[in-house]
């Protein structure tokens, strides 16, 4: 692990646990997201900051990885604090700009996707109230600077080219150190689970949503094929071994697709009767990454072609072979 790299782990209340937030030390000193809107994390980051020997004004940049709210939550008051320029991947701008309106425009389009993927209501409305309780953690802020994908950027004493790493988010950025081999991985990588592609609306009411598994997959991939040494990750220890653990989730993902073609062979299934099948017991806050998880994987069987879409009494139905198109609902918002 890289000295000038400092990891100041933050507890967060969320099922992932604690969150890391990363000090570049040098000039111009810059900080790794910031942790949930939350007093505790607040006086973590502050003692973090102390035991680095830093001061808040000290702070010139502070980058978010990508616009979830364990990562971007205490930006305002960061920002007030150290008078730090807020840098951000162009397509994280607007949610952490304005979270909120983003996550009203998401449970708008949610509704009618969860509806016809066969998710009954009491749980369509467990979702929902899932993800506005996590507005609870988070603010806006008034402005920030979007950084260009493939540059070069001069941070901590370092120069770091900006990776677009989207699928777990979009407006998902890692920073890479070819010299020394180090990569901020946010939550592209983390070592103990598999960082779930999450389920996204358009970004622009009407437009296609993204494919969140597929653009998680290849930007795995992507990162697989560069030279990274060590992983400075969002959640858990310091890793190396990038590679071989790409390899490893990418073939999880390949056995359950291979599982979801086996049972859609027995017969057509909703997105929802699957969820049931692929995990019988779920806690209360999973529902949406369990959505999330089989929605992804039958977008890669869609997209190989081994899948197809019908629409029966409302409900989209997957099968085997390609389906009816619905073009409508399904493909876009
Ligand atoms: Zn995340
Ligand atoms: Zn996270």
């Amino acid at each position: 692990m890289n000295a000038a790299i400092r990891p100041i782990s933050l507890t967060t209340p969320f099922p992932v646990g604690a969150v890391n937030a990363f000090l570049l030390r040098e000039d111009p000193v810059t900080l790794v997201d910031v942790g949930p809107k939350l007093p505790d994390v607040w006086e973590g980051l502050a003692d973090g900051l102390r035991k680095a020997g830093c001061e808040w004004r000290d702070i010139e940049f502070v980058v978010v990885t990508h616009p979830h709210v364990d990562h971007h939550g205490l930006l305002p008051r960061v920002l007030e604090a150290s008078g730090a320029t807020a840098l951000v991947h162009p397509d994280a701008e607007r949610r952490v700009l304005t979270p909120r309106l983003a996550a009203e425009s998401d449970a708008m389009y949610f509704e009618p996707f969860l509806t016809a993927s066969g998710v009954p209501e009491e749980i369509r409305a467990l979702i929902a109230e899932h993800q506005r309780l996590l507005q609870e953690y988070v603010d806006g802020v008034d402005e920030v600077k979007t950084v260009e994908i493939g540059a070069r950027l001069e941070l901590g004493g370092r120069e770091w080219r900006v990776l677009d790493t989207p699928g777990h988010s979009s407006g998902h950025l890692s920073l890479f150190d070819e010299e020394e081999g180090d990569l901020i991985a946010g939550d592209h990588l983390l070592p103990h689970i598999s960082s779930n592609a999450l389920l996204e609306a358009p970004r622009h009411p009407g437009g296609e949503r993204a494919r969140s598994l597929i653009v998680y997959m290849e930007a795995l991939k992507m990162v697989a094929a560069l030279p990274v040494k060590t992983v400075y990750p969002g959640h858990g220890e310091v890793f190396t071994g990038a590679a071989e653990l790409v390899e490893r989730r990418l073939r999880g993902y390949e056995r359950r697709c291979s599982q979801l073609l086996g049972w859609l062979g027995e017969r057509p299934h909703t997105v929802f009767e699957l969820v049931r099948r692929m995990f019988p017991r779920l806690s209360r806050g999973n529902w949406f990454l369990a959505v999330s998880e089989i929605v992804g994987h039958l977008d890669v069987l869609q997209a190989q072609g081994q899948v197809g879409i019908e629409e029966r009494r409302g409900l989209w139905y997957y099968r085997v072979g390609p389906g009816r198109e619905v073009r409508s609902a399904a493909q876009s918002g």
